[in-house]
């Protein structure tokens, strides 16, 4: 799949819709979901034009892979629910069609604040 220069994060990301923000660098942009699923519910997105976890891993650079594993955890530690300073929280990618995926920009989910549940319906 190509990647929809008008998808929802590339607006965000453009500063043309506004976000939450919680934290950004040259890697990555996280902002509160506008629809939280858990007490937090974060999410994660790198700054270059990948569509998902697959297109990521096949087109990004080493750089860009590690700065988006850091900003993870960045968020994770601002938010209180890193390892470091909290109790944990689950970090989760949906791809594409039989993964749930409904905005085409790669994006983690960061579920925490509470249990999170089960890991799937
Ligand atoms: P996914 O199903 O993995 O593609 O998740 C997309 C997520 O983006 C959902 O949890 C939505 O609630 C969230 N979302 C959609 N639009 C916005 C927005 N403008 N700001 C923040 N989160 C959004």
């Amino acid at each position: 799949m190509s990647y929809d220069e008008n998808n929802i994060f590339a607006k965000i990301l453009r500063g043309e819709i506004p976000c939450n923000k919680i934290y950004e660098d040259d890697f990555v942009l996280s902002f509160h979901d506008i629809n939280p699923q858990k007490k937090i519910h974060a999410l994660v997105i790198p700054k270059g034009k990948y569509t998902d976890l697959d297109d990521f891993s096949l087109k990004a650079s080493s750089e860009e892979m590690v700065g988006l594993l850091k900003g993870i955890n960045t968020v994770a530690k601002k938010l209180g629910i890193s390892t470091k300073v909290g109790k944990g929280y689950r970090a989760l990618a949906n791809i594409s069609e039989h993964g749930g995926q409904e905005v085409p920009h790669l994006h983690f989910h960061l579920f925490g604040g509470e249990r999170v549940g089960k890991m799937v319906e």
